[in-house]
């Protein structure tokens, strides 16, 4: 029934879409895009586990807090370790993206996305975190699926599409048809990964102990997964484990392509296995609509070339790869009627949003 009140709130009410990733945070509104994108990090006090600051303030503080005071990553792992630390980052992302408004505004409603494999208590908390926040109506949606609508894929459709989602933490694949995931699977090896296997080849080639925030740079600036047009050296900086000195040596792309095979192999491995596990129609589907790539970690270089060579699907990424898991959250409340389905509910007793008052 056309509820005037309803319309109203429609109007005026903030829709926001959260991806709530294990690297970084984004909170994205409809007619707005992105309005707020932060590493995921909390710098607490080690005793009283006061909140000390969140987002790109907190990282700012790694690597050079004092002994009483600690960042740390609350879903490092795509799991959600620390439930205290989590509420309260939420709560600053869905606070701040309120106040942007006037107060007398409608509260939002909210969709966040989640990692698939978070258990029913951890669903549980995200929803409470994020009703505590003030948000009016809350959802939850597997990252995959929120990545894949964000990507612009035919998820709602009988036709099979796939996405591959590289974060910090984890890795997943997902297959989907008629708004529901048909196969997936989630690792641990993901960006974070690759970060600690220059860190470790550093180490045991040139004796050079690097910091995890260099090794990152030098991962997006020469990292790659295939030979590249033109190979480059860049100068990695550390300080020499036998000497104890600061020291520079210049590395090669192929060295450090070398350095993350490991870690490709094995996403390449997983999206060959998932390939395995998805019904025939569903992989005739797949040779044409390919495989799409999202997430941070999938813009190594080479990496689609390597994972069409590999499995002989087109594979591409995604426009805007590392906010799609955000807009497309956003997106699902816009027909919310016909997508209720591809959403996941915080508990057993099904119900998804605010029980009436
Ligand atoms: P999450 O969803 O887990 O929060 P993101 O999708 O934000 O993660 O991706 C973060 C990861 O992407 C980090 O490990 C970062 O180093 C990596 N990343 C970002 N840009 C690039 C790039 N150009 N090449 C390779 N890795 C990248
Ligand atoms: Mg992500």
């Amino acid at each position: 029934m056309f509820n005037p009140i309803d319309l109203l709130l429609g109007i005026f009410s903030l829709d926001v879409g959260i991806d709530l990733g294990t690297a970084n945070t984004l909170v994205a509104v409809r007619n707005r895009g992105i309005i707020i994108n932060e590493p995921s990090w909390v710098a607490i006090e080690r005793h009283t586990k006061r909140v000390l600051a969140i987002g790109a303030e907190a990282k700012e503080m790694v690597g050079r807090t004092p002994a009483n005071i600690v960042a740390i990553r609350p879903l490092r792992d795509g799991v959600i370790s620390e439930f205290e630390v989590t509420q309260a980052m939420l709560d600053y992302f869905i606070k701040k993206a309120h106040a942007r408004r006037f107060t007398p505004f409608p509260r939002p409603r909210v969709v966040v996305g989640i990692p698939s494999g978070v258990t029913e208590v951890e669903k549980r908390a995200v929803y409470d975190a994020a009703m505590a926040a003030g948000a009016r109506e809350t959802y939850l949606i597997e990252q995959p699926m929120a990545a894949a609508i964000g990507a612009g894929l035919p998820v709602m459709e009988a036709r099979g599409s796939m996405v591959l989602d590289i974060g910090g933490g984890t890795t997943e694949v997902a297959v989907f048809c008629l708004g529901g995931i048909v196969v997936s699977r989630s690792i641990r090896v993901a960006g974070d990964e690759m970060d600690e296997d220059i860190i470790q080849y550093a180490r045991q080639k040139y004796n050079l102990l690097v910091g995890e925030r260099t090794a990152e740079r030098l991962k997006i600036a020469i990292g790659s997964a295939y030979p590249l047009p033109e190979e480059r050296t860049m100068l990695l900086r550390g300080r020499n484990v036998v000497t104890g000195l600061p020291e520079a040596v210049e590395v090669s792309s192929i060295e450090i392509r070398d350095a993350l095979s490991g870690s490709v192999s094995i996403i390449v491995d997983l999206v060959r296995e998932t390939l395995d596990h998805t019904p025939p129609e569903l992989i005739a589907d797949l040779m044409e609509t390919g495989i799409c790539l999202a997430g941070g970690g999938c813009q190594l270089k080479g990496l689609a070339d390597r994972i069409t060579d590999e499995t002989h699907m087109q594979s591409w990424v995604a426009a805007d790869s590392m906010t799609c898991v955000a807009r497309g959250a956003g997106m699902v409340l816009e027909e919310l009627g016909v997508m209720r389905q591809v959403l996941v509910s915080p508990d057993r007793r099904g119900s998804t949003s605010a029980p009436p008052p």
